[in-house]
């Protein structure tokens, strides 16, 4: 199986506090490398968990709240800096684009590699990304304004031959990939052999959620159905529920909550309000609900 994993670099909301810094997170597939947001600081947060800046292609904005993508700037300007050829595309709500223009502009940058923009208010439904393994899209969140979840699915991988098959027939490259793609066997002699037979199930298919920042909302729960890890914003907590709602945000036991009628595995909190240095309750609140809750830890990697 490739890799599939979330390192987390910033978990915070609003502002950077001595503690936390705000949110961003790099989803690795295989070789592959996907930032999701990008706060003020994520580079200084690169380089203290020495993630490095090898193989990341695509960013994906959730939102365009300053905590979620004042950092973009930084990083577009090192890119450039470290003689950056291949093009960088980026997903954001539009007005993005605007923002990087004027930042590059007044600085008379021109950049030496490309920067792609893909608007999310365009791309409901749509694939954002697509390879031979992995998808990713995007779907609406309940925010102040325009704001948009991640989820990254692996596709189902073929059909594993069991090695007997292999040395009884010694089948052709055409029956091989047949066969592995669910496909009955027909000998030499005419006789069918059913797929089930010579091959073994696939290891299932893995995915992963990002869902920040959002009010609780059920609308979510399609998109996010059967993930193996959610990171759900639990920016209050359950005293605050009514601040959650004023502000569009969630609170622990609704992001659990969330968790369990999406069916996911694991629940990931994080977007955590600077009041809190200890957040242990939140994490109590969540388990009431949804027991397989963790609280997200900064230079963490988490297995999907
Ligand atoms: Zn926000």
């Amino acid at each position: 199986m490739l890799p599939f994993n979330v390192t987390i670099l910033g978990n915070g909301s609003a502002v950077p506090t001595s503690f936390q810094n705000p949110t961003s997170q790099l989803v690795t597939y295989g070789s592959k490398r996907f930032m999701i947001d990008c706060g003020e600081g994520t580079q200084m947060q690169m380089i203290k968990y020495k993630t490095g800046h090898k193989h990341i292609d695509h960013i994906f904005i959730s939102h365009l709240h300053g905590d979620h993508f004042f950092g973009l700037i930084g990083i577009i300007n090192t890119f450039h800096l470290f003689g950056r050829k291949n093009p960088l595309h980026i997903y954001a709500p539009a007005a993005v684009k605007k923002v990087i223009d004027v930042q590059l502009g007044v600085s008379l940058t021109t950049l030496r590699y490309p920067l792609v923009y893909h608007a999310l208010e365009k791309m409901n439904n749509k694939p954002l990304y697509e390879d031979k393994n992995l998808i990713v899209s995007c779907f609406p969140l309940n925010h102040r304004i325009p704001a948009f979840g991640f989820v990254f699915k692996e596709k189902a991988s073929d059909r594993k031959l069991k090695k007997s098959f292999v040395s009884e027939f010694n089948p052709s490259i055409e029956q091989i990939h047949a066969v592995k793609s669910g496909l009955d066997y027909e000998t030499e002699t005419g006789i069918l052999i059913s797929n089930r037979e010579i091959t073994d199930d696939p290891p299932a298919p893995r995915s992963y959620a990002f869902c920040s920042d959002t009010a609780y909302t059920e609308e979510i729960l399609p998109f996010i159905k059967n993930v193996d890890l959610l990171y759900h914003e639990a920016t209050f907590d359950n005293s605050q529920e009514h601040l959650a709602r004023d502000k569009f945000h969630s609170t622990a036991a609704q992001a659990a909550l969330i968790a369990q009628k999406a069916h996911a595995g694991k629940l990931l909190l994080g977007h955590f309000s600077a009041r809190f240095k200890e957040k242990e309750h939140l994490l109590k609140e969540a388990e009431v609900v949804f027991n397989n809750s963790e609280l997200s830890v900064e230079g963490e990697c988490y297995e999907i």
